[in-house]
C-alpha cells in the first residue's frame, strides 16, 4: 500500500511540474528583456526613448514598446552651433534616468543610436564645420557612457518619413498577425496606415498610393517580413511648424518694413512680444525676407490682431501652390504626390495643435474650422482659461498652427471632408509614441527580419 501512495504521489508531482513548466515555459527559458536606446534630435528639442522587448521573441511583430521617454532641457542639438562643447550638456540629466532604468549588467550590450533631423541638416547646410563640430562633441559624450554606441549621424527626409511610417504601423500590428496554425501572416485585406509627421523644421507625409508608383524619387521600396511595400515619402525642408511661423513672421515684418511695430494676424489680440532679428530671419528657410538693416540681436516688435481670415490669407502664401500649374498629382512647390489613400495617423506638431483645439482621434474637418476659427479670435487674456498646460510660447502660436495643418493637409496634400475624418490625429498608441525613432531602432538592429534584409531602396523605374 506504501509503495502504492508513494507512486501516486510521485505521479501526481510529475504531473504538476509537467503542466506547470508548459503554463510558464516562455518565462521559465526567457533570458529576460533585452533593451535600446534612441535619441531623437530633433530642430526644437532632443527626446531620449527607452524600448525593450522580450529577448526570446526579438523577430516577432509588436514585440517593442517603449520602456522610458526623456525630454531634455533646452533647444536641440543645432541650437548649439556656436557652442558645441555644451551640446550633450543636457542630455546628462535624461542619460542619468536611462541608467537606473536598464539593469547594469546589460547596460554595455544595449545599443545606443543618435538620429538628427532637419534642424541639423539645415545646419550642415549653412555651416558645416559647426554641424561636424556639434556631432563630434556628442559623439565624445556617448563615448563616455556605459551604452553600446552605434553611431550619432544626420538622417535623410525620406528615412524620417519611412521610419515613421515603419514605427505607426508596427505598433497598430499591420505587418503580419498569428493565424490559427499560429504562424505569423500578413493580416488579411492588409492596409497598412499613412504617416503624417510635423516637426520644428520639417514635415513629412508617407504612405502606400493606390497605384503603384510611376515616380521612383519619390517612392522607396521596403521589405518587412518577406513582404514588398513601395511607400511614397515625401519631407518638406522648412515646411516644419516653426519654421514655417519663422517664415511668416518675417514676411509679415519684411512688409511693414519702417513701422515701430508689425501686426501679426495670427498672434491673439493683445498679445505683444519682441523677437530678435536673429530669431526670425537667422535661419537659412528666412533668409531671403532679410532686411538690408539686419541686425541679429536687433528687437521687433509683435502686435497680435486675432483675425482668422486674414491669418489664412497669409499662412497660404508660405505655400507656392501656383507652380503646380493645375497638375493632378502634386501638393504645392512643384512637388509630385499621388492622390492620398486609406487611413492615416497624424502625430507630432499635428497632435499637439489638434488637442490645444480640443480635438483628437478623428474627427470632421468642418469640426476642425470651427474650432479653429473661434480659437483665432480668442484675446490672449483668455488662453489660459483656454488651454490646459499653458506655455507662452506655445499659447501664442496654436492659432498659426492650425491655420498651417488646414493648408497643408486641405490644399497641400489634398485631403477633403471625405478622406479628413480618416485622419487619426494621435499621439502614440498603446504607451509608447509615434516618431521616427522605434522604427529606425528596428532596422539598424535587424529586428524586422526580412527575406533579405530591410532595405530602403528607390525603387527602379
Ligand atoms: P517635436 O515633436 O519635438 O519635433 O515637435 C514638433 C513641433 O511641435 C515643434 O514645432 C515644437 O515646437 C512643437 N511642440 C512640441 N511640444 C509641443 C507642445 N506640448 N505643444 C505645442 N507644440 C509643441
Amino acid at each position: 500500500l506504501i509503495i502504492s501512495i508513494l507512486f501516486l504521489l510521485i505521479s501526481v508531482s510529475v504531473i504538476i511540474a509537467i503542466a506547470y513548466i508548459q503554463i510558464h515555459h516562455e518565462r521559465l527559458l526567457s533570458p529576460g528583456l533585452k533593451y535600446g536606446i534612441v535619441l531623437d534630435a530633433g530642430s526644437s528639442r532632443t527626446t531620449v526613448y527607452v524600448y525593450q522587448w522580450p529577448a526570446e521573441k526579438e523577430n516577432n511583430t509588436g514585440v517593442v514598446s517603449q520602456a522610458f521617454k526623456c525630454n531634455v532641457n533646452g533647444p536641440g542639438i543645432s541650437g548649439y552651433a556656436s557652442e558645441p562643447e555644451n551640446a550633450a550638456k543636457n542630455i546628462d540629466s535624461c542619460m542619468k534616468k536611462v541608467i537606473s532604468v536598464i539593469p547594469f549588467n546589460q547596460q554595455n550590450s544595449t545599443p545606443l543610436y543618435l538620429g538628427a533631423t532637419a534642424g541639423m541638416r539645415l545646419l550642415m547646410l549653412k555651416n558645416e564645420s559647426a554641424a561636424q563640430g556639434v556631432l563630434t562633441s556628442i559623439e565624445n559624450y556617448f563615448k563616455t557612457q556605459p551604452f553600446d554606441f552605434r553611431g550619432a549621424k544626420i538622417i535623410t527626409g525620406q528615412e524620417e518619413g519611412v521610419y515613421g511610417w515603419i514605427t505607426v504601423n508596427y505598433l497598430m500590428g499591420n505587418f503580419l498577425e498569428k493565424n490559427i496554425w499560429s504562424t505569423w501572416v500578413r493580416p488579411d485585406g492588409a492596409e497598412t496606415t499613412g504617416a503624417l509627421d510635423l516637426g520644428g523644421a520639417s514635415t513629412q507625409i508617407s504612405f502606400i498610393p493606390e497605384k503603384s508608383e510611376q515616380n521612383p524619387n519619390n517612392t522607396l521600396e521596403v521589405t518587412l517580413y518577406g513582404y514588398k511595400y513601395n511607400v511614397y515619402t515625401h519631407s518638406y525642408q522648412c515646411y516644419g511648424r516653426d519654421e514655417s511661423e519663422k517664415r511668416l513672421l518675417a514676411s509679415l515684418a519684411q512688409s511693414s518694413q519702417g513701422k515701430p511695430y508689425v501686426e501679426n494676424p495670427c498672434y491673439p489680440r493683445n498679445y505683444r512680444v519682441n523677437l530678435t532679428m536673429n530669431h526670425i530671419f537667422g535661419s537659412l528657410c528666412s533668409a531671403s525676407y532679410r532686411p538690408a538693416t539686419y541686425n541679429a540681436e536687433h528687437l521687433i516688435n509683435f502686435v497680435g490682431r486675432g483675425e482668422p481670415a486674414q491669418c489664412m490669407e497669409k499662412v497660404s502664401n508660405l505655400f507656392n501652390y501656383k507652380s503646380c500649374h493645375g497638375k493632378q498629382d502634386c501638393s504645392f512647390d512643384d512637388v509630385y504626390q499621388p492622390k492620398v489613400k486609406g487611413g492615416f495617423s497624424a502625430f507630432s506638431g499635428f497632435y499637439y495643435t489638434a488637442s490645444a483645439l480640443n480635438l483628437t482621434g478623428n474627427f470632421h474637418l468642418n469640426e476642425f474650422n470651427s474650432s479653429m476659427s473661434s480659437f483665432c479670435s480668442q484675446e490672449w487674456s483668455k488662453l489660459p482659461q483656454i488651454l490646459s498646460r499653458f506655455n507662452e510660447t506655445y499659447a501664442r502660436s496654436y492659432c498659426f498652427s492650425a491655420n498651417y495643418i488646414y493648408n497643408l493637409l486641405v490644399d497641400g496634400y489634398k485631403f477633403d471632408s471625405d478622406s479628413w475624418p480618416q485622419i487619426l490625429f494621435q499621439k502614440e498608441v498603446g504607451n509608447s509614441s509615434i516618431a521616427w525613432s522605434l522604427g529606425y531602432m528596428l532596422n539598424l538592429t535587424n529586428m524586422i527580419p526580412a527575406e533579405r534584409p530591410l532595405i530602403l531602396l528607390p525603387m527602379k523605374p
